[in-house]
């Protein structure tokens, strides 16, 4: 049911006096994703909250917490004379070690941007004398439809099309954050476009071993606003459950058909996270049913080691320890038409959006 602008305007106003009466001490609340930090950027949502309320940035960016030797090794395949890489846009200017994907198809590298997965066996059926890689990037929202291409493939007996597959799980990743011992939350927002696929469920151990209250959250300022209440809430009221702000898209048990898809294909793996590390059972890799298909296994390659980029603080950003503006690159050496570091890459990357939305360094 859409609300008019003045029930906006006065709900806005009563979440915003509910938050200042609530607060009573600091309080380090952390969005997840990276579509929620541009929101709360683009609405201003930082300036109606008590200076008392923290709110953090978390690894919520696929391509932020895509690490470095993943890029290498895409470059390289891109390097192979017989190989097609096919990648959403936001990749191809990641820093890897030596290179990234725009410097290589500068070079004339076959690097084409696709906007679904499934394009790129179009371009597999049209090049049957090449090997087509798809960059499989992003978290469970994107995941079911690689493997749905994957089983695509499979019917059309594509032989030349694979996934390079960096897919991750949020839910080990916030089960890592919240174990560390140098982190300080009080509070998660969870993203909603994960959470549709995983369902509220997926998340009951964040109250359950860690007691930390967590909403899952829309995306325009009022769902942002009104999770935040919730949060503030819940602490005030010395709770830790798993709220959903999100009802008219997240249901509780979540998208079983895309979850379906998605376990034909891919089964739980380790997985490294740029500035987490390795977290146990936090990626998707191709299954052994459909393991032709993972590029990884099936087309050799030699890969450059990996160097990290000298000075970048992306893995303390990504933990939520270090503001953007606390790196010394930002903004003078890295910035978004030149970024040294993953984060500032993409547009949901916590860098680039102060970069492009924050104010100034003394804006906290
Ligand atoms: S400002 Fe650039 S170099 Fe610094 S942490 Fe962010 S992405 Fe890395």
């Amino acid at each position: 049911m859409k609300i008019s602008n003045e029930e906006q305007k006065r709900s806005a106003e009563f979440f915003v006096k509910e938050i200042r009466r609530l607060t009573n001490r600091p309080l380090r609340l952390m969005e997840v994703c990276g579509t929620h930090t541009v929101a709360i950027f683009k609405s201003g949502i930082r300036q109606l909250l008590p200076c008392e309320v923290e709110l953090i940035s978390g690894p919520g960016c696929p391509v932020c917490v895509t690490p470095n030797d993943y890029l290498d090794m895409a470059i390289a395949y891109s390097r192979q004379k017989d190989t097609i890489i096919t990648t959403f846009g936001d990749m191809l200017k990641v820093p890897g070690s030596t290179s990234s994907l725009a410097a290589e198809k500068a070079e004339g590298r076959d690097i084409r941007v696709v906007y679904s997965p499934l394009e790129s066996l179009d371009i597999a059926a049209g090049n049957l004398d090449k090997k087509v890689i798809f960059l499989a990037v992003g978290f469970e929202t994107t995941a079911p439809t690689a493997a749905a291409t994957v089983l695509e493939a499979e019917r059309k007996m594509l032989r030349n099309f694979y996934v390079l597959s960096a897919h991750k799980r949020v839910p080990p990743a916030l089960n890592a954050l919240c174990a560390a011992d140098d982190i300080t939350l009080d509070g998660l927002l969870l993203p909603g476009h994960v959470s549709a696929i995983i369902g509220e469920q997926a998340y009951a151990f964040l109250s359950e071993r860690f007691s930390v209250p967590a909403v899952i959250a829309g995306f325009e300022a009022l769902d942002i606003l009104q999770a935040v209440y919730f949060l503030v809430k819940q602490i005030r009221e010395g709770k830790a459950a798993v709220e959903n702000q999100y009802r008219r898209i997240v249901k509780p048990e979540g998208n079983v058909a895309a979850r379906n898809i998605l376990s034909q294909v891919y089964e739980e793996d380790d997985a490294v996270w740029r500035g987490i590390g390795l977290i146990n059972f936090s990626g998707l890799k191709v299954n052994a049913k459909y393991r032709r298909f993972d590029a990884e296994e099936s087309i050799p390659v030699e890969v450059e080691p990996t160097v990290e980029p000298r000075g970048c603080r992306c893995g303390e950003v990504l933990r939520g320890v270090a503001k953007p503006f606390e790196c010394s690159l930002f903004g003078d050496i890295c910035r978004p038409e030149q970024p040294v570091g993953s984060c500032m890459v993409s547009v949901e990357g916590a860098c680039a959006a102060w970069y492009r939305y924050g104010t100034g360094r003394w804006q906290i």
